[in-house]
C-alpha cells in the first residue's frame, strides 16, 4: 500500500471529487458510485457515474446513509457488472458487501472498492434540517476533524449506530484505496492505495497520518465504552422472551426495518409469501384461545425469524433503526443479540471473505455443550 496525501486547493470535497474524477479519466475504473444529492439537495443516494464531468455534484463524505450502498452494489454487480466499478462506501456497507458475496448476492470481480473513513452518519430528518439551515453537512463535520474535535458527540447529530459502532475504519486487505479523512489536517488528506493503482495514478509513497492514527485510537476507544453502555441497556430492557416482548411491543409489522436492511439476504422472504395470510375464521379461533389477539399478529416471531437467519451477519449499520416508524431500536437488539451469537462461532461479519457465514455452515458436532445430541 502506498501512503500518499491529497492538497486541498478548494475545498475536501473538491479536492476528493478531482482524486474520483482522476480514476476515471486514467481508466483505473470505468464508472464509480459515489452518493450525491437527490433532487433538491436536502439528502443523498448511492449514484452510478460514467463520466468524469458529471462528479463535481458527488458527495463522498456527506453524513448520511439513508440506504447503504452494499445494496446499490449488490444490484450493479449481482449478475455481472459489465464495467470496472469503483465504489466509494463507509466501512459497515464494505463489510455489509462481503457478507452478501457469500450469500451470492454481489461479485467482487471488476470491483473496486474505495473505503471513506467514517466518523458517523445522521438521521436524515437531522441532515434534512441543517441543509435547510443553510449549513452544509460534510463541510460542517471537515471543519470539526480539522480541529481534531471529533468524537462520538462532538455537538454533531451521530446516529446511536454510529455512536457505538465497532469498526469505523476500511480494512485495507479489502478496500483497494482508502480515504482518510480522519487525518485531514485541514491542508491536506492522506489516502491509502494499493501499489498498481498508485502506480497508474502517479501517486508518490509518503509518510502516514499521525493525526489519523490518534483519532482512530482516541475514537475508538470512546465508541467502544458507547457500545458497553448500550448493550447493557439492552441486557437490562429486552432480554429474555418477556423483554423481547416489551422492546418490540409498538412494532406494526411495516417490514421497513427488512427492507432496508443491506444483508437480509433471502431471495423470496416468507414473511412476503402467502404463508401468513392465514383464514379469517382463524384470527377468531386464536382470539377464542387466548381471550384477546392483538393485530397485526406474530411480529415478534417476525423479528426472531429475521434474527435467526441474519443476527450472525448483522454489521451493526442501525438502517433498521433509523427507517423504523415505531421509533424502535432494532438495531440495539440485534447487535446485542448478535454480538453473543458471533462470539459463540468466533465470527465477525465482514471481517473475510475467506470465512463461511455460520448460517452457511453444517458441523456435526456444534453445541453439543448446549444439549445437542447426535445419533
Ligand atoms: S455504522 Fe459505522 S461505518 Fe456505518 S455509518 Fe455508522 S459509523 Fe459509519
Ligand atoms: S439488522 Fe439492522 S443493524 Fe443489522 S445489518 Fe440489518 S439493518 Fe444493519
Ligand atoms: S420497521 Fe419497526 S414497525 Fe416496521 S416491522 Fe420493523 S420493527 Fe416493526
Amino acid at each position: 500500500m502506498v501512503q500518499a496525501w491529497l492538497k486541498v486547493e478548494e475545498n475536501p470535497t473538491r479536492t476528493v471529487q478531482g482524486f474520483l474524477r482522476s480514476l476515471l479519466e486514467k481508466e483505473v475504473v470505468e464508472a464509480l458510485l459515489v452518493p450525491a444529492p437527490s433532487v433538491g439537495g436536502e439528502s443523498v443516494t448511492p449514484t452510478l457515474f460514467l463520466s468524469p464531468n458529471e462528479l463535481s455534484v458527488a458527495e463522498p463524505f456527506a453524513p448520511l446513509m439513508p440506504v447503504s450502498e452494499a445494496t446499490a452494489v449488490s444490484m450493479l454487480t449481482r449478475t455481472g457488472n459489465p464495467l470496472r466499478l469503483g465504489a466509494v462506501m463507509r466501512n459497515c456497507q464494505i463489510r455489509a458487501l462481503v457478507e452478501l458475496v457469500k450469500f451470492k448476492q454481489a461479485q467482487l470481480d471488476n470491483l473496486i472498492i474505495i473505503g471513506v473513513d467514517c466518523p458517523g452518519t445522521y438521521e436524515l430528518r437531522d441532515y434534512e434540517e441543517l441543509v435547510r439551515k443553510g449549513v452544509e453537512p460534510s463541510a460542517q463535520l471537515l471543519e470539526v476533524i480539522a480541529k481534531r474535535e471529533i468524537g462520538v458527540n462532538s455537538g454533531l447529530p451521530f446516529r446511536e449506530a454510529c455512536r457505538m459502532c465497532a469498526y469505523p475504519i476500511p480494512d485495507p486487505s479489502i478496500a483497494a484505496i482508502t480515504v482518510g479523512i480522519l487525518g485531514f489536517d485541514g491542508e491536506k488528506i492522506p489516502v491509502l492505495v494499493r501499489d498498481d493503482l498508485a502506480e497508474k495514478l502517479g501517486l508518490a509513497d509518503g509518510s502516514p497520518s499521525a493525526q489519523r492514527e490518534e483519532v482512530i485510537r482516541s475514537l475508538s476507544e470512546a465508541k467502544k465504552a458507547e457500545r458497553g453502555k448500550q448493550i447493557e441497556r439492552f441486557s437490562k430492557e429486552g432480554a429474555g422472551l418477556e423483554g423481547l416482548l416489551r422492546w418490540f411491543s409498538k412494532c406494526i409489522r411495516c417490514y421497513n426495518c427488512m427492507g432496508v436492511c443491506p444483508i437480509c439476504y433471502c431471495r423470496e422472504c416468507v414473511f412476503r409469501t402467502p404463508v401468513f395470510e392465514h383464514e379469517s375464521a382463524r384470527y377468531f379461533d386464536w382470539a377464542q384461545k387466548k381471550g384477546a389477539l392483538q393485530l397485526p399478529p406474530e411480529h415478534l416471531l417476525f423479528h426472531l425469524t429475521r434474527m435467526n437467519h441474519m443476527v450472525t451477519s448483522c454489521v451493526g449499520c442501525g438502517l433498521c433503526t433509523s427507517a423504523c416508524p415505531a421509533d424502535i431500536d432494532v438495531a440495539l437488539a440485534f447487535q446485542s443479540v448478535g454480538e453473543g451469537v458471533q462470539a459463540l462461532f468466533n465470527y465477525v461479519p465482514g471481517r473475510s471473505l475467506e470465512e463461511p457465514a455460520p448460517v452457511q455452515t453444517f458441523q456435526e458436532r456444534e453445541f453439543v455443550e448446549l444439549g445437542e445430541t447426535l445419533k
